[in-house]
């Protein structure tokens, strides 16, 4: 079996992991390039493999960066099934279309307005194309074995958003993992990741390798912000993640207000997306730690902003109020249009929820840059910015740590690191080497282990 690593190394994005046996050929997880342009860049190469020849794609779970490139394998005339949980269909089928509506609207945007270096932006993929792809989908549930040519597969919980799972499969008398995104012990929302069985080889996330959680308390943290952005007659934005993040944060604000801890300010939903996410998480209670009655408290406490124009009414609003929108990173999405008016006003607060990948917009904000740029102008930046560490959808090496441990991997497995940035894989490295007796090494991109 060759595994050839195709994205998702030296970055968070892309992840593409091309497994090949001598009569099967599947890619694990297919995610779009995010952030830095040269790795957007990316996103418009074609991929080293002949499609027609292509079996199947197993997908970990719905984030874009792990099933944003599926639209374009399908535009290229990819036609094989998709092999994931029923709940990431249930997300891709929201996240997908929505990735090729704002693709859509960017390209309209950047011609409109003459901003691009190219003469006819043309989006990577459209709605209609995006939409189109949902039918290769098949549905597998947790635990349950099943066989694409000569692998057989599992896929089993990994915590971090709901139906993530790792992958494991076994084809020429081996046993590989791919963790996918490897969610946290102690999740809001979630429920920690399941221990990994033995494997002769595990491809790692290594999101958080140099960094561990805040120990602060997140809803300490979120109730002082709240407060002190209340006291200054300013507005809480909090560009957040639909899938995950968005859900923790509603969850924490009910809570905080049903013990009386914040005001009861205004709070708008500002994401048709985060919207329809949420009902996928409401109905899912068997997945996550949520009760019904917690869902109707998150609900009632907020007020859901589908259309344009009621959005744009949010700008009218004069007392102080909370707008969670997308996108998380603020590379896209409503939260643009409420930056762009805020993000220069001393009284307003940015509240971040999760990573930022390097050379995002939220990263550069996040860093505090004096100006940043939305939709071909500079904007000043005089906001206060913050970020909820403690709603990491990932756990951090010593989180990963422990869980390999209480996992049933042999001191012979090997271990290539993927899903980091640079530093944060080579600290991962290190931390393992010095914690744990497994083989560990930082994969690289384009390269092929044999095994
Ligand atoms: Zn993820």
């Amino acid at each position: 079996m060759n595994i050839t690593f195709l994205g998702g190394t030296g970055t968070v994005t892309g992840s593409k992991y091309f497994i090949e046996t001598n009569t099967t050929k599947i890619l694990v997880d297919c995610g779009l390039y995010q952030g830095y342009k040269w790795l957007r860049a990316r996103n418009r190469e074609p991929l080293p493999l002949d499609l027609k020849s292509l079996d199947a794609i197993v997908l970990s779970h719905a984030h874009l960066d792990h099933s944003g490139f599926i639209p374009v394998l399908y535009k290229q005339g990819f036609r094989g099934a998709i092999y994931t949980h029923p709940a990431t269909i249930s997300l891709c089928s929201i996240l997908l279309p929505d990735s090729g509506h704002i693709q859509e609207d960017d390209a309209n945007f950047y011609k409109k307005h003459k901003i691009s270096k190219h003469e006819n932006p043309e989006p990577l993929y459209d709605k209609e194309t995006a939409e189109a792809c949902l039918s290769l989908f098949q549905a597998v549930e947790f635990n349950k074995a099943f066989r694409i040519g000569d692998i057989d597969l599992v896929l089993q919980s990994a915590g971090h958003i709901l139906g993530a799972a790792s992958v494991i499969l076994e084809a020429d008398g081996k046993r590989v993992g791919f963790s996918g995104d490897v969610g946290r012990p102690d999740d809001i929302i979630m429920y920690p990741p399941k221990p990994l069985p033995p494997l002769d080889l595990l491809l790692l996330e290594s999101t958080y390798g140099n960094r561990l959680h805040d120990k602060e308390d997140a809803y300490e943290q979120l109730a002082e912000i709240v407060n002190s952005t209340a006291k200054l007659g300013g507005v809480l934005l909090i560009p957040s993640f639909a899938v995950g993040r968005t859900e923790a944060v509603q969850h924490m604000l009910a809570t905080l207000l049903k013990r009386d801890l914040i005001p009861k300010l205004p709070i708008y939903l500002d994401s048709p997306m985060a919207i329809n996410v949420f009902n996928i998480y409401c109905q899912h209670f068997e997945l996550n730690r949520l009760s019904k009655k917690q869902c109707q408290d998150m609900c009632n406490i907020v007020a859901f902003t589908k259309t344009v124009d009621e959005s744009k009414a949010l700008s009218d609003l004069i007392m102080p109020h909370i707008i969670i929108a997308g996108s998380g990173m603020a590379t896209g999405g409503r939260i643009l249009h409420h930056l762009k008016r805020l993000i220069g006003d001393y009284r307003t607060t940015v509240l971040f929820t999760g990573y930022l990948s390097g050379g995002t917009r939220g990263a550069k904000i996040l860093a505090g840059k004096d100006n940043v740029k939305i939709h071909g102008k500079w904007w000043p930046v005089k906001a206060r910015v913050e970020v909820l560490n403690g709603l990491s959808g990932h756990g951090d090496y010593e989180d990963i740590t422990k869980w390999l441990q209480s996992s049933k991997l042999h001191p012979k497995t090997k271990i290539r690191l993927v899903h980091g940035e640079p530093e944060a894989s080579e600290a991962m490295r290190d931390h393992l080497m010095q914690h744990t007796k497994f083989e560990v090494e930082v994969a690289n991109y384009h390269e092929i282990l044999r095994l």
